[in-house]
């Protein structure tokens, strides 16, 4: 189990004590789960079993080199929005022959790049960005291989925020121009067709806009082979929800079957690209109580993370379990309670009116399910340090990115010449 409580109340991840850790290294700090993380991924590679298929970890979630370094241990592939992304799958040490590139906005550099390092597929999303690509490809005497990203007008019914499977998005090619987008590429000499791709949305808890999503692109893939040109593999991108408080995640053995369904006997690959769902419920934010403030309506307590250094809440009123690192007696009372940061910002609340049992000065809380699109969305706001990372793995632990110090911090600014006297 990831995270379980000793009998004294005691909050572990796997085998360590999470005071501990908060003792050893200081709070705020990201703790993740080793086994978590793979135990998530395995659920994808099993679920998917029967067919060919690649698992390109969405590294955007959490892009951490020790996280992507036993990713690619496992096997796992990569889906990367930036050359800096790319870096980082090369600086783990991870195969770039199993890195899709996705994005709608990818510069001719690293385009460049990406042809260089010999990734599987570039994921285009716009005939412009098809003419460049072409053209990159030509300067550098190569072919790149293609999958155009299929906006299928599918209602995720999720978050209009994170939806982007609806024609109204700015993702992805709509199906009316993709046959156009398909023979552009399978005209050109510099361009190789090999796949088809769509990615909805994010914290989908629904299989059945992934089946509308499916069918409508099998429908395209049917309309292309009366033209002679073949899709090698089908990308159904990430998207599968996890459980931040109540919501019921999609099972990924009935997904996996309600896919099959709709795929039949088609010989086709299958890719995919979780990122919320591999790292999210591995990882926790630990942080201390400073202050508990009361005023004539409100219980406030203000704790020592920010949202800088998770923003979630703050971005998308996102939903963060908030546990006692040592659990209160059975029967404790809750009462409503705002948990706050110290930035300077009335949207650095973490949550308002949680009934919560009573938290002292100096108590360790938890922020549970922290793993996915919080420490890669942090920032120094307020000059406050990037909080560590520490990766847990039975009872050993290390810290995965150390809090900088303030000369890192600041020697990255510098006085221009003309003010050096
Ligand atoms: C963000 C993103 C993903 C991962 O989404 P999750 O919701 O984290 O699974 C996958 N593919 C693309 C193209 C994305 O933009």
């Amino acid at each position: 189990m990831t995270f379980t409580r000793r009998p004294d109340g005691e909050l572990l991840i796997e085998e360590v004590s999470t005071s501990d850790l908060a003792a050893r290294f200081g709070t705020p700090l990201y703790a993740y789960s080793r086994a978590g993380i793979e135990s998530a991924w395995h659920a994808f590679d099993r679920a998917l079993a029967s067919r060919p298929h690649l698992i390109c970890y969405a590294l955007k979630a959490n892009s951490n080199l020790a996280v992507l370094n036993l990713l690619s241990r496992l096997g796992s592939g990569f889906d990367i929005v930036s050359s800096g992304e790319l870096a980082r799958v090369q600086a783990a040490g991870c195969d770039v022959s199993k890195v899709v590139f996705s994005g709608v906005g990818k510069s001719s550099d690293e385009m460049a790049t990406a042809l260089e390092a010999g990734i599987k597929c570039f994921n285009v999303e716009s005939l412009n960005e098809i003419d460049v690509l072409a053209s990159v490809a030509q300067a550098h005497g190569v072919v790149a291989p293609v999958s155009v990203r299929i906006n299928p007008d599918v209602d995720a019914g999720t978050h209009p925020y994170i939806s982007t499977g609806l024609k109204e998005n700015k993702f992805g090619i709509d199906t009316t121009a993709a046959i156009d987008a398909y023979r552009k590429i399978a005209d050109s000499q510099h361009l190789e067709v090999l796949g088809m791709d769509f990615h909805i949305g994010s914290q989908l808890t629904e299989i059945a806009p992934y089946q509308d999503a499916l069918r409508r692109l099998l429908l395209l893939c049917d309309q292309l082979q009366d033209q002679g040109i073949k899709i090698s593999h089908l990308d159904l991108g990430g998207g599968q929800g996890i459980r931040y408080r109540d919501e019921q995640p999609i099972d990924l053995t009935s997904w996996a079957a309600a896919i099959n369904e709709v795929l039949g006997d088609r010989d086709v690959e299958i890719i995919v690209e979780p990122g919320r769902s591999i790292v999210g419920n591995a990882g926790i934010l630990l942080t201390e109580v400073r202050y508990l403030k009361h005023t004539a309506d409100k219980n406030f307590a203000i704790v020592d993370a920010a949202m800088n250094d998770l923003i979630r809440p703050a971005m998308y009123d996102a939903h963060h379990d908030i546990v006692p690192v040592i659990e209160p007696a059975v029967g404790t009372p809750v009462a409503p309670i705002d948990i706050v940061g110290p930035v300077c910002e009335s949207g650095d609340t973490f949550t308002k009116q949680r009934a919560m049992p009573p938290v002292a000065d100096g108590e360790m809380i938890a922020f549970r399910s922290a793993g996915a699109y919080g420490a890669v969305m942090s920032s120094e706001y307020n000059s406050r340090p990037m909080i560590p990372e520490v990766l847990v793995d039975g009872d050993q632990f290390a810290v995965i990115r150390p809090r900088p110090t303030f000369d890192e911090m600041l020697n990255r600014d510098k006085l221009p010449e003309w003010m050096q006297d």
